[in-house]
């Protein structure tokens, strides 16, 4: 290595560190680029995994990066291996007690899963999360002769698993703790909707109501005993209980840090030279005007983009509104873009319900502006592209003209 080639540290290779480091070697063909990796893997597509857990996809379809990719773009990749700690003043990332030193560093390093903190939980052999290759494979096997499956969550990772359970043929029991499904972005009516594709599916919804206790009988979970008083026989529990970031790394460099890594919009942290993106990246948005994080892969890989020129000494802006769609169950799909009341209590909305078609549209305003959209039901995404475009170009829509949007179609 030359002592003036510029050098680069990412500490994750998910979506977001991959991609950056993809995106550096094209601008920057002389830099070095070092890439850690505390799973096992090259990077895998974590959107697949659902699939694969259904056994709708083969696993090596799942890994899109392999090690040739990495010598090919000279990235040098070193796996299971964790950065612990940052030195600001030397200007170095640590890991197995050796200084690496970077010009430009980013933190891409997305969450964990929690686990269950509920009596029985904690060693017990089937009992998972699901975030990782490794979770999906270890579910998967349990699937194999379970008869009864428990997942545990109102979040899309436990209707993940609540869905592939019932794929793969095992009777299935979705527990959460709320009224229905994203309680905090949809409202009774939404989520009576997703309710009816559950049951459809024929999928026991149990609301309201949480793990009181697991039963175990030789390390295996046999029982829930819910705090309602249900007790559910299982051989298998799935737990989506939400990401607590990766951010320790960080203690002691200065970088804020609130719900994730604070970072502006060019994805740079108040450190200079120190970036974040993905999951972890709580990044200022100039078309909501806020901070927030956002968990998708689409947003994961445009960051990765984005902060890649922005570390090799360029002045790139993220302005994108972040998108989600997922199918629910056989027979419901939903897609939302831009802020819900998930993100901010003060939005207006409005909305249209066909239940005979199961269609729903919501539209959120904030002051004046369109500010996002949750669309749910087979066929009922036309007009998204203009929804999109009043949004980015921050629109103006007085109240009395709010209800024909509803309406829009064509693109
Ligand atoms: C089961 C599942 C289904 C999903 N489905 C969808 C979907 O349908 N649509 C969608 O948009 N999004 C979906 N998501 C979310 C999406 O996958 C994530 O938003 C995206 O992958 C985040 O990418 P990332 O690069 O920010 O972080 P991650 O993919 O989390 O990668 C971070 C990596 O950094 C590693 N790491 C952490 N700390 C360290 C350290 N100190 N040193 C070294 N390595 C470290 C982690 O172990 C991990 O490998 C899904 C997620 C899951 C788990």
């Amino acid at each position: 290595m030359n002592d003036s080639e510029r050098k680069y540290v990412i500490v994750g290779n998910g979506f977001a560190g991959t991609t950056c480091a993809e995106g550096l070697r094209k601008l920057d063909p002389a830099c070095s680029i070092v890439l850690f990796a505390d799973e096992p893997y090259t990077l895998y597509n974590r959107i697949a995994l659902p699939p694969l857990l259904r056994k709708q996809v083969a696993r090596q379809k799942v890994i899109i990066r392999d090690a040739a990719w990495h010598e090919k773009h000279r990235i040098e990749l070193h796996l299971h291996t964790r950065v612990d700690r940052i030195d600001v003043a030397e200007r170095a990332a640590y890991a197995d007690g050796r200084g690496h030193p970077y010009d430009a560093l980013l933190i891409a390093t997305g969450g964990r899963p929690n686990p269950s903190q509920a009596p029985g939980a904690a060693g017990a052999h089937n009992v998972f999360n699901f975030q990782y290759m490794d979770d999906t494979l270890a579910i998967s096997d349990a699937l194999e002769t379970a008869k009864s499956a428990v997942a545990v969550g109102g979040s899309f990772i436990a209707y993940e698993l609540a869905e592939a359970f019932a794929s793969r043929g095992v009777e299935t029991h979705w527990l959460m703790r709320g009224p229905r499904f994203l309680r905090r972005m949809l409202d009774e009516i939404a989520g009576e909707m997703i309710d009816e594709a559950a049951c459809e599916d024929r999928v026991h919804v149990h609301y309201d109501d949480e793990v009181g206790t697991f039963t175990r009988s030789n390390g295996a979970v046999t029982k829930v005993l819910t705090k309602k008083g249900v007790t559910i026989e299982t051989d298998c529990v799935g737990v989506g209980l939400g990401l607590t970031m990766n951010t320790e790394l960080l203690a002691g460099t200065g970088v804020r840090i609130k719900t994730g890594i604070v970072c502006d919009d060019r994805l740079e942290t108040d450190i200079k030279g120190i970036f974040a993106a993905g999951d972890v990246a709580e990044f200022y948005d100039p078309v909501a005007e806020m901070h927030y994080r956002m968990g998708t892969w689409n947003n994961a890989g445009a960051h990765g983009k984005v902060v890649a020129v922005n570390m090799a000494g360029g002045d790139q802006r993220y302005h994108d509104v972040p998108e989600y769609s997922s199918k629910l169950f056989t027979n419901q799909t939903i897609t939302q873009f831009g802020l819900s009341p998930e993100y901010r209590a003060d939005l207006e909305m409005v909305r249209k319900i066909d239940r005979e078609k199961k269609h729903y549209r919501a539209l959120f305003f904030r002051e004046n502006r369109l500010a996002g959209v949750v669309m749910i039901g087979k066929g009922n995404r036309a007009g998204k592209r203009r929804y999109l475009e009043a949004i980015k170009t921050k629109a103006e829509f007085a109240r009395t003209e709010r209800q024909a949007l509803l309406d829009w179609t064509a693109d």
